[in-house]
């Protein structure tokens, strides 16, 4: 029987999407390229970029300024607080939270219940 997810992504403003070093691997920038209908090289220059993280070389996804934490991957509606790309979204994302909770969402649902504040939004 399939266990239930224990988060409920509609109800965040999608703290996930907003941190710096989303990964992207060969076969991510060739789905991106396919989604957009654009050449594998011009996905990559646009929609990625060349990052040192941990002692590590790695491309991430191009990030923009957001309303509500510093900043969010480019793909991301900060209107409606979700993915605009989902089937072309890297396998990251496909695999994140990687389980039935979410850790940000149970520390967002604490702390609502808390400030008594159903939409509140807790720096992380
Ligand atoms: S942080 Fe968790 S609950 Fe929020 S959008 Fe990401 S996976 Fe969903
Ligand atoms: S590609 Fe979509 S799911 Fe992945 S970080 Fe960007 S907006 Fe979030």
């Amino acid at each position: 029987m399939a266990t239930k997810n224990t988060y409920d992504c509609a109800k965040c403003p999608g703290y996930c999407c907003s941190y710096d070093y989303i990964e992207t691997k060969p076969a991510d920038v060739t789905r991106l390229a396919k989604h957009h209908g654009v050449a594998v090289d011009v996905a990559r220059e646009k929609f990625t970029k060349q990052v040192e993280h941990e002692g590590e070389t790695m491309r991430v996804l191009r990030h923009r300024k957001d309303t509500v934490y510093k900043s969010m991957c480019m793909f991301f509606d900060q209107t409606e607080r979700r993915c605009t790309i989902y089937e072309g979204r890297p396998a990251v994302c496909r695999d994140y939270p990687n389980g039935t909770t979410c850790g940000y969402y149970n520390f967002l649902k604490f702390e609502r219940k808390h400030q008594g504040d159903k939409d509140f939004i807790p720096s992380a």
